[in-house]
């Protein structure tokens, strides 16, 4: 715990001896080697961002089976955006970064993506643009007949800044194989990131959890992570998702909240080369959220505008919060607030160009 708490590596062995058959007293030992370990990189600070999420649309052929959100093109639930809902939106809202995901389908395919991307970038020049998961980028070059280094080089050319880190879910071929087989393994996952990354544009990366993964498989996940960022330094930040039960075919419950709490503080133990771990709140509830930046997080995430993806999922947060709720929730859980752009940093610092 000790070597975890002033960010010395920790090897899988001690991690698991970390959080194998918690009490109350060795979650709370847990908790506070993480906080002292995240006070020491940002002290009292939090960081959170004006940003607005943008789904083109949920129609999706992978049918991965914990998914809410996707739907069959005849679906009621199915919906489509045009590009003027989308730029007016981001018109009228003007955040500093947008969070562009979709579905798997055919009528938002590559070039109609890529054209979205010009279009926000001559439109808002100073807009942070972080855009497609590894799935929709493996998705663009198998349907364009292009390599994925050819999508990564286009998107970032069209003006993507970096890439979100979906997709990832958990790497372990056990549930893969049960849940979501069509879906990229780890190794093509990565293949992906590691591409990007090598072209110059950050990346963030998830872990699904909550879905009846062990706390093996969590440790092996973010070991898995560390020894890629050894390789390649690329991802920016980590975020944890826990499962939204309720409506899909898995029948398991979501993680606790200690859960919760005890997966943020063991990633900012063990990921000691991801700068960032994020408090994701329209999946964790905003009360877990701000106690997250006590275990270990140092990012609340956003203002979003309206999130899609957690909500049709079952999520019960709101789907967007105005600026001063970001603060006051920060402010909840005993730390200072940070408005930062989509580099990481406090708004309206500089910061080096990482584009190609
Ligand atoms: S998780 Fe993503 S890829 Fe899987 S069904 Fe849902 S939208 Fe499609």
């Amino acid at each position: 715990m000790d070597k975890g708490a002033v960010g010395e590596r920790l090897t899988s062995d001690e991690a698991l001896a970390l959080v194998q058959d918690l009490t109350p007293e060795t979650l709370h030992e847990l908790g506070a080697a993480a906080l002292h370990n995240r006070r020491w990189r940002y002290g009292l600070k939090a960081t959170y961002v004006f940003n607005q999420h943008i789904n083109p649309s949920n129609i999706c052929t992978m049918g991965c089976a914990f998914c809410n959100y996707a739907a069959l093109p005849d679906a009621p639930k199915a919906f489509t955006l045009s590009e003027d809902t989308i730029i007016r939106s981001v018109a009228s809202l003007a955040p500093t970064e947008v969070h562009i995901v979709g579905g798997i389908n055919d009528l938002w395919p590559f070039d109609r993506n890529l054209k979205l991307v010009k279009t926000l970038r001559r439109s808002f020049p100073e807009l942070f643009i972080k855009a497609f998961t590894a799935v929709e980028v493996a998705a663009f070059a198998r349907d364009s007949g292009k390599t994925v280094d050819d999508i990564l080089v286009a998107l970032a050319a069209a003006g993507v800044n970096a890439m979100p880190g979906g997709g990832a879910e958990i790497f372990t071929e056990r549930l893969r194989r049960k849940y979501w087989p069509q879906k990229l393994s780890a190794h093509d996952w990565w293949h992906v990131h590691s591409r990007a990354h090598a072209m110059g544009i950050p990346t963030n990366a998830t872990m699904l959890f909550g879905i009846g993964e062990r706390w093996d498989e969590r440790v092996a996940h973010m070991l898995t992570l560390r020894r890629w960022q050894d390789r390649s330094g690329g991802f920016e930040c980590f975020i944890p998702l826990p499962f939204q039960p309720g409506k899909g075919e898995i029948a398991a419950d979501g993680p606790s909240t200690a859960e919760i709490l005890a997966v943020l503080a063991l990633a900012r133990l063990l990921l000691d080369n991801i700068p960032h771990i994020k408090a994701y709140w329209p999946m964790a509830g905003l009360e877990t959220a701000a106690a997250g930046l006590s275990w270990g997080a140092d990012d609340l995430d956003g203002t979003i505008k309206e999130e899609k993806v957690a909500h049709m999922a079952g999520a019960r947060t709101p789907v967007g919060l105005a600026r001063e709720k970001m603060e006051e929730t920060i402010a909840m859980g005993g730390f200072e607030a940070v408005e930062r752009d989509g580099w990481f940093q406090a708004k309206g610092k500089m910061h080096a160009a990482r584009m190609l």
